[in-house]
């Protein structure tokens, strides 16, 4: 482990204050010496895991916008042009008080790997504010994005780099910054995925994230020969990736039992009704303690996670670090034989540990949830060649790209020794194919 923890080492040193992307160079640097050691000459005369690890370029400005009642506030707007070995920069935006720094580094480091492991060529990038969209007017949102979008397009574009959605940027925020880039710039071009259909949007993205992780759901429980029909799922959260990654799991034919969001969680024995979820969550921005106005016999929890009920399969859908050790023990004593992240990094590195010593199935997230950027490259292709795919179209090739994921992860921990160890084949077959451009590249 000699060259993985020197340069750890170095990252902790060298990064303070930044401890969620500690934990997510922790976590792919504990599962790659098979590979490090095999090539460990070669990589350490070129300096690879110190360049894997530094940004290419971090782009941090300031955000000025006007309230509703013309007061100013100003926040921070940061780019992590993380990696761009195998493609332009790609990666959401996300707008959420939390944003810092460092957690966009942790994103932007994820996002190498799992763009690695859709087999398009997209580099790793992330971005985003410490902007709050709830709570505020539509005008307030627009203002916002347009102003940060009047330092951000002198950054990115279709060839360079191509932002998405992430946590609090949905439609609405995209369309804002895309018309704002389009003004700026004067360009009609697909610089932002996750638009509207009518503007170069992609049928099936807004689903894309939520699919992709029932359709490696599936993929997992047939490798072990089960499936998931008739399974009792708990998802956390209720956005994007909550909503569609309880419809997938419906129509195959699982119960899902639960949603939440920061405030707590509902239950419905009966199933949860994903249409009611929408309206709350897309149509009304409500909360999820709102279901129970439309379903009188399901029950809300305040300030509880879903982890506590009785369950098969667990789909962390909200944020990151939302299941520490407690909560994994919790899922375990309650019957979970299956994780599958559709959030980014939900389980911290003990949540794993349990997994793990309990012989849990556990797809990480850069695996599970790599739907979605699946579908913003399917929308780039789209928009390159001036083209609309059917819905079918587009699901059918995200089915695919799933189950060749779901192939790389199991056939690189064989090839490795390491059977059924799902982070160590994610981790080393994104790593392989990253480094090996890398190298191709030259020091650069
Ligand atoms: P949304 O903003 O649509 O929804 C986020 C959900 O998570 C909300 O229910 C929100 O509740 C909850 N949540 C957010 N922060 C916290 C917190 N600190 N504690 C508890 N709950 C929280 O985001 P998405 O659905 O798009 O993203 C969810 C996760 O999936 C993120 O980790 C994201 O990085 C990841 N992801 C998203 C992709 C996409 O295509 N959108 C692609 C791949 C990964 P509340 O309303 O109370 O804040």
């Amino acid at each position: 482990m000699g060259y993985v923890n020197e340069v750890f080492d170095k990252v902790v040193r060298e990064n303070p204050n930044e401890p969620e992307f500690h934990q997510a160079v922790k976590e792919v640097f504990s599962t790659i010496e098979p590979i490090v050691s095999k090539n460990e000459k070669l990589y350490k005369e070129a300096g690879l895991l110190e360049r894997i690890v530094e940004p290419e370029r971090i782009v941090s400005f300031r955000v000025p916008w006007v309230d509703d009642k013309n007061q100013v506030h100003v926040n921070k707007g940061y780019r992590i042009q993380f990696n761009s070995a195998i493609g332009p920069y790609k990666g959401g935006i996300r707008l959420h008080p939390s944003v810092n720094q460092g957690i966009l580094k942790f994103l932007g480091f994820e996002q190498i790997f799992k763009n690695a492991l859709t087999g398009l060529p997209m580099g790793g990038a992330k971005g985003g504010s410490n902007f709050d969209p709830k709570g505020k007017s539509d005008n307030e949102v627009m203002r916002f994005c347009q102003s940060f979008m009047n330092e951000l397009y002198k950054y990115i574009g279709k060839d360079t780099d191509i932002p998405a959605g992430d946590i609090g940027t949905g439609g609405r925020e995209i369309g804002y910054m895309f018309g704002q880039y389009k003004k700026l710039t004067g360009l009609y071009e697909g610089v932002l995925t996750g638009k509207g259909l009518t503007y170069g949007g992609s049928l099936a993205r807004p689903e894309a994230t939520g699919f992709g992780v029932g359709y490696m759901a599936a993929e997992i429980l047939n490798g072990v020969g089960s499936d998931v029909s008739g399974k009792r799922v708990g998802i956390s959260g209720s956005g994007n990736v909550a909503i569609y990654c309880a419809k997938k799991f419906e129509e195959l034919g699982a119960k899902v039992v639960t949603v939440s969001d920061s405030n707590g969680y509902v239950y419905d024995e009966n199933g949860i009704n994903v249409d009611v979820v929408k309206d709350i969550k897309e149509v009304k921005r409500g909360r999820i303690k709102d279901y129970l106005n439309y379903v009188k016999t399901a029950k809300y929890v305040e300030n509880e996670k879903p982890w506590v009920e009785t369950l098969d399969i667990a789909a962390p859908c909200a944020t990151q670090n939302e299941v520490d050790e407690k909560y994994a023990k919790l899922m375990v004593k309650n019957g979970v034989k299956l994780v599958v992240e559709g959030a980014n990094m939900p389980l911290n590195i003990d949540a794993i540990n349990v997994m793990k010593e309990n012989k849990v199935l556990y797809m990480p997230g850069k695996a599970a949830n790599a739907g979605g950027v699946s579908v913003s490259g399917l929308e780039m292709s789209q928009n390159s060649l001036r083209l609309s795919w059917t819905f079918e179209e587009v699901d059918n090739r995200l089915k695919d790209i799933m189950i060749n994921i779901y192939k790389q992860v199991t056939e690189t921990a064989e090839e490795f020794g390491l059977k059924g160890d799902f982070v160590a084949g994610a981790n080393i077959a994104g790593f392989k194919k990253v480094a090996t451009a890398m190298l191709a590249q030259g020091i650069c």
